[in-house]
């Protein structure tokens, strides 16, 4: 941080809901002072006044790059330069692979791959400067296993693991790259799903065992407070029971 006798800096996107508000939450009782960008900007006001005086509310659609170069300028500004960047926005649209989701397919590359590539490329430079950055990306279970009803929401995420593995080399040591590869997790996520079987079929299955995004949260806040001379690379974790 620019001020040192701060503490450390974290961006978060997506986080107005689900696991992105919930790593809010535990990154802030570490010490950490956020910054939570989201489309639904009285969600983040709501976070940031419970969050109290540190905590930074920012309108940012992650698929306008403008948008997001000006949340990094308005971070720089208001907190210093960003040390941790958890790219958690996404979308889950599930349904068949045909021309009636083409809309979802695109919109799922857009965000969950895109976006964290355009948060990642924007936050940089911040994420270079002080003493070591974080780079944490959420992909899921689905980032290792794919199924039938989940293709183009695979490829997202699949696409994000390769992608962080080739930046870990890149960026370390002065940034470390963390995938988070959850289950089942109760969150708004399938609540967008468009295709009637695949949002029924999500819901039933989420029913019976997700974890809370809580849990997810504690992992984040636990790798990202790891000593320096380490990193979780790859931290794949399901609620107990799921397939
Ligand atoms: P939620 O739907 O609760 O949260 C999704 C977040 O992404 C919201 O804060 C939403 O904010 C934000 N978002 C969506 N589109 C955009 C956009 N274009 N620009 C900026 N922000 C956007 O679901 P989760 O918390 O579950 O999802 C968070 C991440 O976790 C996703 O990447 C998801 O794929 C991943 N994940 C979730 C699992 C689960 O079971 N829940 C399992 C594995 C991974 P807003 O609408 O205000 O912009």
């Amino acid at each position: 941080p620019d001020n040192p006798s701060d503490g450390p800096v974290a961006v978060i996107t997506g986080a107005s809901s689900g696991i992105g508000a919930a790593t809010a939450r535990a990154l802030a009782a570490n010490g950490y002072r956020l910054a939570l960008l989201a489309r639904r900007t009285d969600r983040l006001e709501q976070l940031a006044v419970e969050l109290g005086g540190d905590a930074v509310a920012i309108a940012a659609d992650v698929t306008d790059r403008g948008a997001v170069v000006a949340a990094a300028e308005r971070v720089r500004q208001k907190l210093g330069a960003a040390d941790v960047l958890v790219n958690n926005a996404g979308v889950m649209l599930l349904g068949p692979f045909d021309s009636s989701q083409r809309e979802e397919q695109r919109r799922m590359v857009e965000v969950n791959l895109l976006g964290a590539m355009t948060a990642t490329e924007v936050f940089l430079d911040q994420l270079r400067t002080g003493s070591g950055g974080d780079l944490v990306n959420i992909s899921s279970v689905a980032g290792r296993t794919a199924r039938a009803g989940n293709a183009a929401y695979a490829a997202t995420k699949w696409g994000m693991n390769g992608w962080s593995e080739a930046l870990r080399q890149e960026l370390q040591p002065a940034v470390r790259v963390t995938v988070i590869e959850p289950g089942a997790v109760a969150t708004e996520l399938t609540d967008h799903i468009t295709d009637p079987t695949a949002k029924q079929a999500s819901e039933q299955f989420y029913e019976q065992l997700a974890i809370s995004a809580e849990d997810v949260a504690g992992v984040i806040a636990f790798a990202v407070t790891r000593p320096r001379r380490m990193t979780l690379n790859e931290i794949l974790l399901r609620p107990t029971g799921q397939p």
